[in-house]
């Protein structure tokens, strides 16, 4: 069922709480070295401010464990100065979440200004769902918007308690929500055939719930990644040095079984003989990886052969890189799948962390479809969870 969005109520005159996902990596030298989820919010941020809104914008970043020093590293500065420079517009950025200096703002907001409160995790209230926190958040505000993606699978307070203090007529999902949705939807209801997933990544044990629900609705499941050694050991194959799961070898065949097949498994890899750099490396070919080595990546032979299927879907949707592709050696699996994705005719939906991470890094985003900016919650929805902060926002 359609969610109300924010073409759904008049936003004029209001002071929005819109709860976006401003949950960027940063270097240590201070810059946001991925504005890919910033740069998702604006036609939110853009729509709400053009229709007289005035922004009160809420994230968390990172994992603040309350550890005045080390927790420093993760105020939203540098995030609400990277936001102004893309908006165009002044951005008031305060030091708490809900203290004086918050409020003051807040009631001083005129329509077209912008607050960007300081990371909702600071408070411990906001992982409790406490709800004299989300009451305090609420009241900053007269309406609430949802355009977090990547936190909708927590039931934090910002995501939960607070849209619930709201009247129902005054909570919406925003524009990134509302794509992501959609395309979760069509991908799970109504693919354009032939559907195939790509999954690789470092544990089977994180995809055991996709792969489970994914199975009925696909015609291949291409696998790749660290996930590769977990099934060829339980298929009874040698796996050297490389990452096996082995207390996930019953899941693994069950797995196996289920999919029949679907399933298809390296036909080539690339190993090496330790992780340090300048290791010595080799293709194998077949099902077995040598005793004193370790698999890395999938290995050319594989790229071809699931460069084809890939060419040869209607939908494709990819989780998890084909190898280790932080290091140089080891990438070139995951980019010939994203090379694959990228001049396939198919619907392609990229998501995960990493594996958004890497069709960036390698630049392929603008290419594909889609490239969701959830990791977890991409992922959890895939397993067909609902959520909690989805519940709360009232249907169309
Ligand atoms: P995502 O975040 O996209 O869901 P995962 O978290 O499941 O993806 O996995 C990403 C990680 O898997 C990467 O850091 C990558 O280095 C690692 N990985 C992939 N293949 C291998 C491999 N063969 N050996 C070790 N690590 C691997
Ligand atoms: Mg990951």
């Amino acid at each position: 069922m359609a969610k109300q969005t924010i073409r759904d109520f008049d936003a004029s005159g209001l002071r929005v709480l819109v709860r976006v996902d401003f949950n960027v990596p940063q270097t240590k030298d201070g810059k946001v070295s991925d504005d890919r989820r910033i740069r998702a919010a604006l036609p939110t941020l853009n729509y709400l401010l053009d229709h007289g809104a005035a922004l009160i914008l809420v994230s968390h970043l990172g994992r603040p464990t309350g550890d005045p020093t080390t927790d420093a590293y993760f105020t939203l500065d540098l995030v609400a100065a990277r936001l102004q420079e893309l908006i165009g517009r002044s951005v008031i950025k305060v030091n708490d979440t809900v203290g004086d200096e918050a409020k003051s703002a807040c009631s001083s907001l005129v329509p077209g200004g912008i607050v960007v409160l300081e990371n909702v995790r600071f408070n411990k209230g906001e992982k409790k769902g406490d709800p004299a926190f989300a009451a305090q958040l609420a009241g900053l505000a007269d309406a609430y918007v949802n355009d977090a993606f990547g936190t909708c699978h927590r039931d934090e307070a910002s995501m939960v308690a607070v849209p619930e203090k709201f009247p129902a007529g005054r909570r919406a999902i925003g524009f990134l929500v509302e794509k992501e949705l959609q395309i979760l939807d069509t991908l799970l209801k109504n693919p354009k055939s032939p559907m195939v997933a790509v999954m690789g990544g470092a544990k089977v044990s994180d995809k055991i719930g996709v792969i489970e629900n994914l199975l009925p609705k696909i015609d291949h499941l291409l696998v790749g990644g660290a996930m590769t050694y977990t099934f060829l050991k339980a298929q009874g194959h040698g796996t050297g040095k490389s990452r096996v799961e082995a207390d996930k070898l019953d899941v693994a065949k069950h797995l196996l079984d289920l999919a029949g097949q679907k399933l298809v498994l390296p036909v080539d890899h690339l190993v090496a003989e330790s992780l340090d750099v300048g290791a010595k490396t080799m293709v194998v070919e077949g099902s077995d990886i040598p005793e004193g080595w370790l698999g890395l990546d999938i290995g050319p032979k594989t790229a071809v052969l699931y460069g084809n299927i890939i060419k040869a879907a209607g939908t494709v949707i990819w989780n998890g890189p084909m190898g280790k592709f932080e290091d140089e050696p080891y990438r070139q699996g995951t980019i010939k799948i994203a090379e694959a994705m990228a001049s396939s005719p198919a619907v392609t939906v990229v998501g995960g962390g990493e594996t958004a991470e890497a069709v960036e890094e390698f630049g392929f985003a603008d290419k594909m479809s889609h490239v969701s900016t959830g990791g977890g919650a991409f992922l959890e929805s895939l397993e067909g969870k609902s959520f909690n902060s989805l519940k709360v926002i009232p249907d169309r």
